[in-house]
């Protein structure tokens, strides 16, 4: 070890064990979790994590978005932040393992006689229940009253407002970013892919988190009798885009890099019955890549196929844009503290690697250094009940994560 290497922290894992127990067990479905964000399970969370905030010396507080900020009494600290709720039925890791990782760090430093300068956030709605990115974005000043009036549950319709109003976070202050006060943003999260898995790795340190381009494309065809047609005369606007979908698979290979990844998530024909030909069809498509260049030749590319298929007919298709979030490079010094301390606590078994899936440090990465740190997904396997990562892993990453820190606070 050099000589600004910090001496190792003692994590106390069977407490980070102990704490995801009693974190999964509330709201508990099969071996996962369900808590939409501002439900009595995930309010029970936010209270719960609150408390565990308060005991590891940091001061707690329960912000206007259901943000859970605990505070470290120093000047300036490094932010360290997940979220706790959950998709549907999902896992119990997604979101709350980044959580305890940040309460294990704050602890193990408190125990090695040291201050801990070290915010640790559980930021509102990660999940996009309301709003994709909710309380990060509000805490950065991206979200307007106007925005929060407008938000309704995705699946009930309950309006944010009423919402938080039943939670008893009306009419409190929503936590802002102050100025100056943080070194950096650290999140950890399970890796939701297969890389590290495939990889025999235990410990992936992100490079970037992709960007996202979405698009709604729609075809006007002629809906008719799918009996009496002669094909020769169709205008099936669902055999347009059926054809759009092959023609992107065989032209994006070209187009893109290793790393990318393109899906139509969804496709309806109208009317969409059995003996009738749809005159309108309309499809949900998305690609994603760290590289902005390469995310602006898909998009060219996909420009293009529609111009190709509108010139070859029968129907008439339409692009349109519907959301885009940028590629989010993670901090270089931040990204060899992790890596410096993945290789002292890990030596060969990790590897860097980029985000697929969006997290909040991609909005802080905007206005602060910012860095993640993954570790494995059992078969790759998230956003369901299933979602697991062995204990050894868990307690890695826990250690990792904590001496990660240690050396961005020992440098900053
Ligand atoms: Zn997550």
């Amino acid at each position: 070890m050099s000589a600004n290497t910090p001496p190792p922290l003692s994590v106390d894992t069977d407490r980070l064990l102990a704490d995801l127990q009693a974190l999964s067990a509330i709201g508990a479905y099969k071996s996962g979790v369900h808590r939409p964000t501002f439900s009595p399970e995930d309010l029970l969370a936010r209270a719960w994590f609150a408390e565990r905030l308060a005991e590891a010396g940091l001061k707690p507080e329960i912000d206007g978005i259901g943000n859970v900020i605990g505070r470290a009494l120093s000047p300036r600290a490094l932010l360290v932040g997940s979220h706790l709720e959950s998709q549907p039925h999902a896992g119990r890791l997604d979101g709350p393992l980044g959580l305890l990782y940040g309460l294990a760090a704050a602890r193990a430093l408190r125990a090695a006689g040291l201050a801990p300068a070290l915010d640790v956030a559980a930021w509102a709605d990660e999940e996009g229940w309301f709003g994709q990115f909710l309380g990060s974005r509000s805490f950065l000043g991206e979200v307007t009253d106007a925005e929060i009036d407008a938000a309704r549950q995705r699946s009930d319709g309950t309006p944010l407002r009423s919402a938080l109003a039943a939670a008893g976070y009306a009419g409190r202050p929503r936590a802002a970013l102050p100025p100056e006060r943080y070194l950096g943003y650290a999140e950890a999260h399970i890796e939701q892919g297969d890389r590290l898995e495939s990889e025999r790795r235990r410990i992936g340190v992100v490079t970037a988190i992709v960007g996202m381009r979405n698009f709604i494309i729609t075809a006007e065809g002629v809906q008719n009798h799918a009996g009496t047609t002669r094909m020769e005369i169709r205008k099936d606007a669902g055999l347009a885009l059926c054809k759009l979908c092959v023609a992107i698979d065989r032209a994006f290979p070209a187009a893109t890099g290793p790393g990318s990844v393109w899906t139509t998530g969804r496709m309806r024909f109208k009317p969409g019955e059995p003996s009738v030909i749809p005159g309108h069809a309309e499809m949900h498509f998305q690609f994603r890549d760290t590289d902005p260049a390469l995310l602006d030749r898909m998009a060219e590319r996909l420009a293009a196929l529609i111009a190709e298929a509108n010139d070859a007919g029968p129907c008439r298709l339409a692009l349109a844009p519907r959301s885009t979030t940028a590629p989010a490079a993670m901090d270089a010094g931040m990204q060899q503290a992790f890596a410096a301390a993945a290789e002292a606590l890990a030596p060969g078994a990790w590897m860097r690697m980029p985000s697929a899936a969006g997290h909040d440090a991609q909005n802080f990465a905007r206005r602060m250094p910012a860095a993640m740190l993954f570790v494995p997904s059992i078969g790759g396997i998230s956003h369901h009940w299933a979602e697991d990562t062995s204990e050894a892993d868990i307690v890695l990453g826990a250690r990792v994560f904590a001496a990660g820190i240690h050396r961005i606070l020992a440098t900053s």
